[in-house]
């Protein structure tokens, strides 16, 4: 099979002045995951590092710059799902992870469970060799002084201005053929403690079965969960086999089919990124701009907004 990789970024009012940051961001998580992947590496080892490098990045919500909660505290969720067993890894409530992506494999390379949250998560990190980190550690300068300015004042939009959200995803499809997903996120700015979204819900915020593809949505997180977005856009994808299984509009279809659904039942707003089984990329979104890309059928990068 031609490997395949896709990511994203985040769907939101993203100002021009955060375009660069945001394309450069997807444009290196292309580049970690490629360099793995043209190499005959597992896609599995593609999303990991592809996520990293956004996790990494404070212009992205997950992991170090993640937006802070009303206590002024980081708690990120992140998940990773196997498209040909359905089996996923995923952690939420994380405060002292300094990837939650890494957790979230552990998890589902490790634990007889599927999910874990918090402490619990946290001890099995532990267990699984993965070291904590001071929470302060994914606390950036942003985001500390947006909440110091919605702690004064109210919480309001414009503290956040420039880094509203930016939840990152990856889906990849390596030589042969294995197709995985994943999403990270720190959540929504000055949400209550303990509150978890979409993201790292199986079928919400990601979802994968290889008779169809793979997932990973960005947006309104209590919207999301309400259509089910992932595993929804995935169903999507099922078709019998085709003549021409390099449909492109097919998997473009879908993809804004769930959109549409977003806004159409829970009025929310957000984006996805999809590989159906062939590994044909896709992406919608019905915010103002959402980051993303995808390497191209010539081994090209393409980045944009
Ligand atoms: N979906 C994420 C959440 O609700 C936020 C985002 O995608 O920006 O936690």
């Amino acid at each position: 099979m031609q490997p395949s990789l896709i990511v994203h970024g985040g769907a939101w009012d993203i100002p021009d002045d955060a375009i660069a940051a945001c394309k450069q961001g997807c444009r290196d998580a292309l580049v970690a995951g490629w360099s793995i992947l043209s190499k005959g590496g597992t896609a599995l080892d593609a999303i990991e590092a592809s996520i990293i490098v956004l996790e990494d990045d404070p212009v992205f919500d997950a992991g170090y710059g993640s937006h802070l909660n009303l206590d002024g505290q980081v708690e990120c969720d992140a998940i990773v799902m196997d498209a040909a067993t359905l089996r996923a890894g995923s952690a939420a409530g994380l405060q002292r992870i300094k990837n939650p992506i890494r957790l979230a494999r552990k998890i589902w390379e490790e634990c007889p469970h599927m999910m874990l949250v918090a402490q619990g998560a946290e001890r099995f990190a532990q267990k699984s060799g993965l070291p904590l980190c001071d929470p302060a550690d994914l606390i950036s300068p942003a985001e500390r002084a947006a909440w110091l300015q919605c702690r004064e004042d109210e919480h309001a939009a414009e503290h956040h201005r420039g880094h509203e959200q930016g939840t990152v995803g990856a889906v990849a499809m390596d030589r042969d053929g294995r197709l995985f997903a994943a999403t990270s996120t720190g959540g929504t700015c000055c949400k209550l403690p303990g509150r978890v979204g979409d993201s790292p819900l199986i079928g919400c915020g990601c979802y994968a079965d290889a008779e169809a593809g793979g997932g990973s949505c960005t947006g309104y997180g209590e919207a999301i969960m309400k259509i089910t977005m992932a595993k929804t856009a995935v169903d999507y994808l099922r078709r019998p086999t085709l003549p021409d299984e390099s449909d492109r509009s097919f998997t473009k279809r879908a993809a804004q089919d769930a959109t549409d659904l977003l806004l159409r039942r829970a009025n929310g707003t957000g984006g996805l990124i999809l590989l159906d089984r062939n590994g044909i990329p896709a992406f919608a979104f019905n915010t103002p701009r959402m980051a993303y890309g995808y390497v191209a059928p010539d081994g090209s990068f393409f980045t944009s907004i």
